[in-house]
């Protein structure tokens, strides 16, 4: 493949996002045409598995995007973006979401693939359950709710939720203020 040289020479031999050095492969960026170097990363077995979501996100591998979400490469931010997007029911990663910084362009590469994702599936909670608008939900575990300054309990019923255009997310009033909470956290009550 052309461009593996390339990339083995801009990475340093090294996964481009958490810098192991086992295991590496190209990656192209999708969505993407072709296999030059701008549109790939350079990544180890583990990244590359949790990118293409074979195995299940090991969240404490992905805080390696704190680093690595400041490559000057954009093929490189736009999966940092997309994976930390992914990891948005971490608050470091919401913290990272905020801090990043992509050009008009990189960001509209890295979002395509978000909503590519996103038509695909339907809202669920912890348990797998399709949620719907008007659904009354449960909170599995305490939440801090950012900007409003309180900790949303464990066991919060949250009345009538309504639905987001993105499936992970929901919004609803706890104490009082419409926050987003991610579906993940949630059960159907
Ligand atoms: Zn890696």
């Amino acid at each position: 493949m052309p461009s593996e040289q390339a990339l083995k020479a801009r990475s340093n031999s090294s996964c481009e996002l958490c810098t192991s050095t086992s295991d590496l492969s190209v990656y192209p960026v999708p969505p993407t045409s072709d296999l030059s170097a701008q549109q790939s990363i350079y990544v180890c077995s583990t990244c590359l598995a949790q990118i293409e979501g074979n195995i299940d996100l090991d969240v404490n591998h992905w805080r390696c995007l704190n680093d690595s979400m400041w490559n000057q490469e954009p093929a490189v931010q736009v999966m940092a973006y997309r994976m930390l997007n992914k990891l948005s029911a971490e608050s470091w990663a919401q913290d990272a979401m905020e801090m990043i910084y992509l050009e008009d362009d990189v960001r509209t590469w890295a979002e395509q693939g978000i909503a590519a994702a996103e038509v695909s599936g339907p809202t669920r909670d912890s348990n797998g359950a399709d949620l719907q608008d008007g659904d009354d939900v449960t909170l599995i575990k305490d939440l801090v709710v950012k900007g409003a300054n309180f900790t949303a309990k464990r066991g919060t019923l949250v009345r009538n939720i309504t639905l987001t255009d993105n499936p992970e997310h929901i919004e609803g009033k706890v104490g009082g203020t419409r926050i987003v909470l991610v579906a993940a956290f949630l059960k159907k009550a």
